[in-house]
């Protein structure tokens, strides 16, 4: 029977098995597949990996600190997973392990239309503002990278060859020119895990609230059990809001796929993502 799971540390937080376990049983394949989750330390990551093939595991997510190991611990990796430097997929054949990165085109198809052309704020210069900078960049947004820490922004907008955006203060954070704005920072992360939104919880990001409007999307890969201060004021003010859910069951589903060749269930995971405690 494949096994599957999610490796992180910590993973009891994941929501990654109940949503993969909920597609599995849609798909009439609970009876054959199971997806289950394992705390692995970063020092045990590498050799656990090396393991699973004979655990009869056919492949893994990987999370939170794993995404660079798990692309070192790879046989193989797809361009994408290569050219932006982390993997939060793995695939196990002949105990040869391939390494993919479903973070990606988990933004793109959550964001679900065309971003070319599109002028895109990317917010953090971390991991996943790594994949959605580069999956918007070769979907042919106009992208820029702000962070807190200006260095790191400008040292990934040069090796993705995109902008570097400095804004600092005041009007500086006025948003109206940009039709697609991306928060890949923690922010957020603290206040949607136990409580709903309050005042002064976006002073964190650089952006002027007030200039945000209809006509533009933002996207937060940030979730938790309550809305986060970003999706509740962008929705207020008529933008389209991606929240980090949709994000999660998009790259869900593109692993799932790639692991069984069955179409995910996107409804079956939404549910089972969003039922789920934080
Ligand atoms: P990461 O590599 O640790 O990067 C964290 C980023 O957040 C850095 O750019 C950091 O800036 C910034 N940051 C942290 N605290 C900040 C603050 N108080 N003010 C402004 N910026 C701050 O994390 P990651 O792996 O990229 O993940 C980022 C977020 O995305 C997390 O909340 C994670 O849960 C979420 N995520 C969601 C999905 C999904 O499927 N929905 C997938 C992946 C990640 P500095 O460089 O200045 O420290």
């Amino acid at each position: 029977m494949p096994r599957l799971a999610v490796l992180g540390y910590p993973v009891s937080h994941s929501r990654s098995p109940a949503m993969q376990n909920a597609a599995l049983a849609e798909l009439g394949l609970g009876g054959k597949w199971s997806y289950g989750a394992i705390e692995v330390a970063p020092d045990h990551f590498a050799e656990l990996v090396r393991s699973l093939p004979d655990d009869d595991f056919a492949g893994v997510n990987v999370t939170v600190p794993h995404k660079i190991a798990a692309l070192a611990a790879a046989d193989s990796a797809s361009p994408t997973a290569r050219e932006i430097g982390a993997a939060n997929m793995l695939s196990f054949s002949d105990r040869r392990v391939s390494a993919e990165n479903t973070d990606a085109s988990g933004v793109i198809e959550a964001i679900g239309r065309s971003v070319t052309g599109k002028r895109a704020l990317v917010i953090g210069a971390g991991g996943s503002a790594r994949a959605a900078a580069w999956a918007l960049r070769e979907g042919g947004a106009q992208v820029s990278i702000w962070n807190r820490t200006p260095a790191k922004a400008e040292a990934l907008a040069s090796a993705l060859g995109v902008g570097f955006d400095d804004r600092a203060a005041g009007d500086e954070r006025r948003v109206e020119h940009l039709d697609l704005i991306v928060n890949a920072t923690t922010v957020g992360l603290e206040q949607a895990a136990t409580r709903p939104p309050a005042q002064g919880d976006l002073e964190a990001l650089p952006l002027r609230v007030g200039s945000i409007g209809p006509g533009q999307i933002i996207v937060d890969l940030v979730y938790g059990s309550h809305e986060t201060a970003l999706v509740a004021a962008a929705r207020k003010r008529g933008a389209e809001v991606v929240d980090g859910l949709e994000v999660l069951v998009r790259q869900g589903a593109a692993s799932l796929r790639l692991w069984t060749g069955h179409e995910p269930p996107l409804e079956t995971m939404r549910r089972a993502a969003a039922d789920m405690p934080a």
